[in-house]
């Protein structure tokens, strides 16, 4: 095999299946999986933690210089990050933080300042890296370009699933609620919106198990490779 670097891109909305999806690809073809959701959930956290309005740009934008923020990925693979070096790879899946994610990552200083960070990462390795507008807007070159999408219903669903094995109490229309806030907030910002890339291959996963889904992006990836 070459040591050409091989991208895969992810996009699409909350709860369509991108990490779960990315990451097993990534295992299978031996490449980096890279959550960069994780990385703009770290900046969301730093916010609420500096008692900072996410939605002020100016606010959030001071608090960019002074950050440490990093990750790593464990021996299963799973990408752990590292707010001032401390682990809050747990702390950063709330809901709360999901917003405050959302809320920060359409100020366009947050954004410029995570681009490197994530496309170094592309660089060094072959990588399934999932967002909002990785194939867009990171890696407009990347290899492969997918955009994972599935009903309102069917995210929630798989959203509440996950919340409730973690005992948090959210309710399905919470969960709805909050999934639509979010989406709406990602495609109307102006700054990097969540759409596809218009060389995108679309992938609606609502009738799909998480195995079909998978294979179906590790089809695509051997056509590419
Ligand atoms: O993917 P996840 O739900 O963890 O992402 C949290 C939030 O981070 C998203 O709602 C989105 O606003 C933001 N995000 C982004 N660009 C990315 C990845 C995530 O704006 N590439």
């Amino acid at each position: 095999m070459s040591d050409r670097r091989f991208s895969v891109a992810i996009d699409g909305p909350s709860g369509a299946g991108k990490s779960t999806v990315a990451r097993a690809v990534a295992a299978r073809c031996g490449f980096i999986y890279v959550d960069t959701g994780a990385i703009y959930r770290t900046v969301g956290l730093a916010a609420r933690r500096a008692g900072v309005d996410p939605h002020s740009g100016p606010a959030v934008q001071a608090l960019l210089p002074g950050l440490d923020i990093r990750f790593d990925y464990g021996s299963d693979g799973t990408q752990r990050m590292f707010l001032g070096g401390e682990d809050v790879s747990k702390a950063i899946r709330t809901p709360e933080i999901s917003m405050y994610a959302s809320a920060v990552s359409a100020i366009p200083a947050v954004r410029a300042f995570l681009l490197d960070m994530q496309r170094d990462m592309a660089r060094a390795h072959s990588v399934v890296m999932d967002g909002r507008d990785i194939g867009t807007v990171v890696l407009p070159e990347a290899d492969l370009k997918i955009f994972l999408t599935a009903s309102l219903r069917a995210r929630a669903g798989r959203r509440l699933a996950e919340l409730a094995a973690k005992g948090d109490p959210s309710t399905m229309e919470q969960v709805q609620q909050d999934m639509a806030k979010r989406d709406e907030q990602d495609e109307s910002r102006a700054a990097a919106p969540l759409k596809a890339a218009a060389d995108a291959v679309l992938l609606d996963t609502s009738d799909l198990t998480l195995e079909q889904s998978i294979n179906a992006v590790c089809r695509l990836v051997e056509a590419r490779l």
